[in-house]
Parts: C-alpha cells; sequence; structure tokens
C-alpha cells in the first residue's frame, strides 16, 4: 500500500529526513519493492504461530512485510544509526523487538528462548549484508537453533553454490556443508533495480529447510568436514592427489589409494564428483586410519 516502508518515495523520505548515509562496509542495500518482499515472506510460510528472526532490518522494509503476518519479530541490527528510524517506522507493531547487536556475536539460543514460546514454530527471513553471507548462514546451521526455514536473499552466486549438486562448476564444501544441515533451493532471482543503492551482484531468494538429522552417518563430524574441504583445495585435481598432499605428514598416498578403492571410490576421479554419502564412507573409512 502507499504506506508501506518499502516504496521509493517512503524510503527516500524516511533517509532524508534523518540524514541518513548508506554504509558499504555494512552491506547495506535496501529493498523498495513491496511485491519483491511480500514474495520472500510468503517463500518463508509463516502464519501467525510463527516467530520470524530478521537480521539487518534496515529501515524495516521487510520486518514491516513479516509482522504482518507473523506471531512475533526479532530483529537484530548492527548499525546504531538505524535505531531511532526503526522506532519510528516500526511503532504500529508491537509483536516487534529490535535488538542493537552484531548477529555474529549474539547469543542467538538465548535470545530464543527468551523471546518465543517453547516449541513455537521459528523461520528466519533477512535481506542479509552480503559481505558476511556465509558466516551468517553457517553460525545459524551450526549452532543447531530451532528452526523451520531459513529464507534470505543472498548474492546468486552464492547461493547456486549453496545449491549445488555434485558434477556441477558451483558444487563445493559449502555446498556439502549447508546440505548436511538443510535442504537447499533457489527460490526466484531477483534483479538490481529493487535496491537502494543498486548493488554491484545478482541476487537470489535461498530457501533452506533445515533436517532433523543429517541425511549421512559420520563417525566424526568436524573429520567429514576436514576431508570434505581437502577434497576441495585444487578443484581440477584429483581426489588422490587433493587428499594426499593435505594428509602427507599422517598417511602414506599408497594407503590413501587403498581406503579410496575399497570404498568404492575410484582415485581418480575429482570431489566435485563426489556426493555427500561418498563423502561420508570416505571419511569413516580414513578416520579408521589415523
Ligand atoms: N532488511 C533491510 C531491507 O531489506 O531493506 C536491509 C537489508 S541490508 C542488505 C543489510 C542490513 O544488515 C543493514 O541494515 C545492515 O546495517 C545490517 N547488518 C550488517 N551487518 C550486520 C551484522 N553483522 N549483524 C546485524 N545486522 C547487520
Amino acid at each position: 500500500s502507499e504506506k508501506d516502508i518499502a516504496t521509493p518515495i517512503r524510503t527516500k523520505q524516511i533517509l532524508e529526513r534523518y540524514g541518513f548515509s548508506f554504509k558499504k562496509s555494512l552491506g547495506q542495500n535496501f529493498l523498495i519493492d513491496t511485491n519483491i518482499l511480500r514474495r520472500i515472506v510468503d517463500a518463508a510460510d509463516i502464519s501467525e504461530e510463527t516467530g520470524v528472526i530478521e537480521i539487518g532490518p534496515g529501515i524495516g522494509a521487510l520486518t514491516e512485510q513479516i509482522a504482518k503476518k507473523a506471531g512475533k519479530v526479532l530483529a537484530f541490527e548492527i548499525d546504531q544509526r538505524l535505531l531511532p528510524i526503526l522506532k519510528e517506522t516500526l511503532a504500529p507493531y508491537d509483536h516487534v523487538k529490535v535488538i542493537h547487536q552484531d548477529i555474529l556475536k549474539a547469543d542467538v539460543i538465548n535470545e530464543i528462548e527468551e523471546y518465543f514460546s517453547e516449541g513455537q514454530d521459528l523461520a528466519v527471513i533477512a535481506n542479509l549484508p552480503y559481505y558476511v553471507t556465509t558466516p551468517i548462514l553457517m553460525k545459524l546451521l551450526e549452532e543447531k537453533l530451532p528452526l523451520r526455514t531459513i529464507v534470505v536473499m543472498i548474492q546468486k552466486e552464492v547461493a547456486d553454490r549453496i545449491a549445488a549438486k555434485p558434477n556441477s562448476k558451483d558444487y563445493g564444501s559449502l555446498s556439502i556443508a549447508a546440505q548436511f544441515y538443510a535442504h537447499a533451493e533457489t527460490a526466484f532471482t531477483v534483479p538490481k533495480t529493487v535496491f537502494v543503492p543498486q548493488p554491484n551482484v545478482d541476487s537470489a531468494i535461498l530457501k533452506l529447510t533445515l533436517r532433523e538429522k543429517p541425511p549421512v552417518d559420520t563417525d566424526d563430524e568436524e573429520f567429514f568436514f576436514e576431508i570434505v574441504r581437502a577434497s576441495f583445495t585444487q578443484r581440477r585435481k584429483t581426489i588422490l592427489n587433493n587428499l594426499s598432499k593435505y594428509f602427507s605428514e599422517t598417511m602414506s598416498k599408497a594407503d590413501m589409494e587403498t581406503c579410496l578403492t575399497e570404498t568404492g571410490i575410484d582415485p581418480r576421479r575429482r570431489g566435485e564428483s563426489l556426493s555427500m554419502e561418498e563423502f561420508a564412507d570416505l571419511s569413516n573409512a580414513l578416520y579408521k586410519l589415523i
């Protein structure tokens, strides 16, 4: 509607009135298209039962659209200068709480326990600051927060890497790290014109549906991720070459080759051709050797 925060005119008015200047270092690209905002919120399938966590509310454009549908909203904003603006723009919504904090330093679990009810349906919805997309997503996943879904606007290139399947150029350790915790899909792509200022990169909406448990069994989760990262050290090298270089102090190349063959993985294959299941089998077999 005309009153929405996310129109080009209203956004401009608010920013001028407060003399606000964008900080590129904080990834400040604000959304000015209500239609896109609604589609982001719709992708998370929320209702009045849902508690939503937002990261980086900016001047509240997305927060407002979330607030219209969610039971409660908790937003983390790092930039002090936005707090008085949010206080004004979000005044009509008393089920929204803004916390002035760096999400990477926040004790999110504790904030969830304090603000939402026990067992409440929880979703993260955000237009993420692009300079810290991956650390934020990995924090949300690794801390095993009780979330149903995470719907975020991020660089298209990162969304493609996160949702990638084996044997594609985008598939790598980030795909496996994310897909270990969640089912990942790119919901839709977004043109640069819906932001002020316009970012240099294309954007996409990534939807993560969290898993109750990982899709593979690993004897040691940390070692599994280490094997995955080592296997992609140099994408064009074979899995045997990458692993034997990485483990040159711990294992002989011959032992490594035997281990790969016994796990049913041709040592000449590249990391990008291995499924998560194969990485799990391989890391479980190698774990017994070290
Ligand atoms: N949600 C608003 C929108 O869609 O128009 C703003 C999105 S803007 C891409 C990213 C926001 O995240 C900015 O408001 C920025 O100040 C904030 N931000 C940047 N780094 C942050 C961090 N580490 N923790 C919390 N907020 C952060």
